[in-house]
């Protein structure tokens, strides 16, 4: 027989059954931060499962599209993140972490993906995942990378701004004839740049014919992050105001900059030397967003210099996961790449990029710039595995363009 007594206590049985199966969901709440280095997002709002967001843009003049951001909270639900404007996620879809931004893959293994919205189904177990344009590349990810690597020890080039230790990386022959600046990060956006970085030293450091030519006849001068603050501050680097790090070498208002003028022409006096700037193009899209190129010089000796240069990758890379060809790139003074392009304001009208100052330095035989896509090449995937294939096709042309006649 119910008695009241016995009715109520049911009641409360139930009821904290209900509370206790109802308490996961109602304490999971979705956190989004950027609070890590490499980190950038302004969150609109959450609302249920749909999540609106923008990158933070912060001293960006104009647009841009960065973005890298942390989720926990998640598990166990489908969250649809919805950016304020399309052309805001790459080819592949957001790059994404669940180790706390160690490793990274692609949402989508297919280009053309949404390049405004993502939905991300969080598993049971993934208390922490982080979205971001591409892979993250940041201090963290080149410690790891010369803690594999004895023989490497990486010195300072100077200090930044915000005071931080900018890396210089010296090997090779201090003594050789010839010699090799490689630089990555003049848009500190561009992290797609340092995977190559890898495989120029993985194949300077190989047991290989080349590695040990290299070793024997270049001096290597690598500066990983120029801009060393925009790094791991998580900015857009690119558009910096008043002018960005590329437009920085006729007035070189940034230490970085400053210390490379100064310090490059010491270290590589008396001899030949390749100067690499390694760039990410703009998102997607498009003949140049998603294809391997070098926006070509504008003098007749380095225009002839990237040619040779460019002939030797072009045969290195066939059968190689990114494609190129010499005839991806874009001559001087076509699409982006004219003089308007380094126009400045009235106070600053000079802009001056890397590749040209290289270029006027009177022992630099090859002053170019590379333009590595976030996510897409033809068809082929852009991540750390094939920008470390063609880091060390970029190592091995070295060789052939210095001792070519
Ligand atoms: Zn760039």
């Amino acid at each position: 027989m119910w008695t009241v007594k016995k009715m109520l206590a049911l009641h409360v049985l139930l009821c904290g059954v209900l509370l206790l199966e109802a308490a996961p969901a109602q304490e999971s709440s979705v956190a989004i931060d950027a609070d890590f280095p490499g980190g950038n997002i302004v969150v609109d709002s959450i609302e249920g499962d749909v999540v609106k967001l923008r990158p933070d843009l912060r001293d960006t003049q104009g647009d841009w599209f960065y973005f890298a951001f942390r989720v926990k909270g998640a598990q166990g639900r489908t969250v649809r993140f919805v950016f304020d404007h399309d052309n805001r996620i790459g080819a592949r879809g957001p790059a994404v972490s669940r180790d706390g931004g160690l490793n990274w893959k692609f949402l989508s293994s297919e280009p053309g993906f949404n390049s405004r919205q993502f939905s991300f189904q969080f598993g049971p177990e993934d208390e922490e995942v982080r979205f971001a344009t591409s892979f993250v590349y940041t201090q963290a990810h080149w410690d790891r990378f010369l803690a594999k690597q004895p023989d490497l020890r990486a010195s300072v080039l100077c200090k930044s701004r915000k005071g931080r230790d900018v890396e210089l990386l010296r090997l090779g022959n201090a003594e050789a004839r010839f010699g090799c600046f490689v630089s990555a990060r003049h848009h500190c956006c561009e992290m797609m740049a340092n995977f190559v970085i890898e495989g120029i030293l993985e194949e300077v450091l190989s047991d290989g014919d080349d590695g040990a030519w290299l070793r024997e006849n270049v001096s290597f001068f690598i500066v990983p992050f120029v801009d060393k603050d925009g790094v791991e501050d998580g900015d857009q680097g690119k558009n910096r105001r008043p002018h960005d790090h590329n437009r920085d070498y006729h007035q070189a208002i940034y230490p970085e900059v400053r210390a490379i003028k100064t310090q490059l022409p010491e270290a590589m006096e008396g001899k030949e030397y390749i100067f690499l700037d390694i760039h990410c193009p703009w998102l997607r899209g498009g003949k140049y967003n998603e294809a391997l190129y070098s926006p070509g010089p504008e003098s007749p000796k380095m225009i002839a210099a990237l040619k040779k240069f460019c002939d030797l990758l072009e045969v290195r890379q066939q059968g190689a996961i990114i494609p190129y060809k010499e005839s991806n790139n874009l001559p001087y003074g076509q699409g982006w790449n004219t003089a308007s392009n380094y126009q400045g304001a009235a106070d600053a009208p000079i802009q001056m990029a890397s590749k040209t100052w290289a270029a006027g330095q009177p022992n630099c035989v090859l002053g170019i710039t590379f333009e590595v896509p976030y996510a897409n090449a033809e068809g082929a995937v852009v991540d750390d595995v094939s920008c470390r294939e063609l880091g060390r096709n970029m190592a091995k042309c070295f060789r052939r363009f210095l001792t070519a006649p």
